[in-house]
């Protein structure tokens, strides 16, 4: 099998970069389609609108609907088709950016991504989560290729609470950690290949520069202020985790975290904070280096990424339950397959109650 790599042909970020939205997209059509929220559209537009003066470029705004369903999909294609727009670009959140790429996919036109959140790594990636009209899980949805573009204000992203950019933090630890389980099982990624050099090196990456920088980037964050820190930390997020995962691999963590989605306390939880705690659980299950865990469980504790199931919201722990996360994780068509030796849902019940138990040991002694 062929060693892939898959990433956005573009990559921008940069402090007020929204305005420059016009002027980039020019590379791929005349006239924009922009889905956003209500909300979003107010924020963004002036920005947007300031960039566009001088330039030939049309701009059409379509609100979203709430929910990346076929509906909605179908629907934001037939607008984007009778505006006579010949590229779509999605404004916010990951159910926006997936029924953009969806839509750009079923028309043929190009799609550009801009993410005002940095709360997960699935900007940057082919791939868009379907779900029902009433808002159920249905399918993923595998694109050809990553989008055209991914445009980063980092003065928007870091204008959002902090909670958000802390839980891209938890998505994006995992990302070093799964990619080092495919390396080891030699396992495939996510685009339909192996393992390229420059993927490993992008996860290895992002992780160092979560520990180097998420703190700071955090405390930043919290006071409504951009620095270099806050900068790197979006890009750890977005694209050292999006290429990350997706060319390097998903392993343990993910389908940890896939089990979790299953316990209604969890709920509550966003995914980059469920999958913090899902790569302490791959970690015991390796049993990796205490030095290692240790600096994880740090981490975690310092930018407050949940490292105990109490931390999840799940106040009372009960075996049966924590079995069907076991084997949830384990079921065939999850990644838990890529690591790099056989896992039983017996293994998995009990690096959970071993992170778990770490994660109280060590939050008790800080
Ligand atoms: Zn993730």
């Amino acid at each position: 099998m062929a060693a892939i790599i898959g990433s956005p042909s573009r990559y921008i970020q940069g402090k007020s970069e929204l305005k420059n939205l016009c002027s980039h997209a020019a590379n791929y059509g005349k006239s924009l389609f922009v889905l956003t929220s209500p909300s979003g559209k107010k924020r963004v537009e002036p920005a947007i609108s300031e960039g566009q003066k001088g330039t030939e470029t049309a701009v059409v705004y379509e609100a979203f609907n709430g929910e990346c369903c076929m509906t909605e999909i179908n629907r934001v294609a037939a607008a984007c088709r009778a505006a006579n727009c010949d590229v779509i670009v999605g404004v916010g959140g990951g159910k926006i950016h997936d029924t953009a790429k969806a839509a750009a996919y079923y028309l043929g036109v190009p799609v550009v991504i801009v993410p005002t959140i940095a709360s997960t790594d699935a900007p940057c990636s082919a791939l868009s989560v379907i779900y029902t009209d009433e808002g159920v899980f249905e399918r993923y949805l595998f694109l050809p290729s990553s989008p055209n573009m991914v445009l980063v204000d980092t003065d928007v992203v870091s204008r959002a609470p902090a909670r958000l950019l802390i839980s891209g933090m938890g998505d994006a630890l995992a990302t070093y950690f799964e990619a080092r389980a495919c390396q080891r099982s030699n396992a495939g990624n996510c685009v339909g290949g192996k393992q390229t050099l420059a993927a490993m090196s992008l996860a290895k990456l992002c992780y160092d520069t979560l520990l180097e920088n998420g703190v700071s980037a955090m405390l930043a964050v919290e006071n409504k202020v951009c620095t270099k820190s806050v900068e790197n930390v979006i890009e750890a997020n977005t694209y050292l985790s999006g290429i990350g995962f997706e060319s390097g691999g998903l392993a343990g963590a993910h389908a940890i975290h896939n089990g979790l989605t299953a316990v209604e306390e969890t709920h509550s939880l966003y995914h980059g904070e469920k999958v913090a705690f899902g790569t302490l659980v791959q970690l015991v299950l390796e049993n990796a280096d205490t030095e290692e865990i240790e600096t994880v469980i740090d981490f975690c504790i310092s930018v407050g990424l949940p490292v105990t199931l109490a931390g999840l919201g799940i106040k009372e722990v009960k075996e049966e339950q924590i079995m069907e996360v076991a084997k949830l994780a384990c079921s065939p068509d999850d990644t838990l397959g890529n690591m790099p030796f056989e896992v039983t849902p017996e293994d998995v019940y009990a690096a959970i109650m071993g992170a778990d138990a770490l994660g109280r040991y060590y939050t008790e002694e800080m």
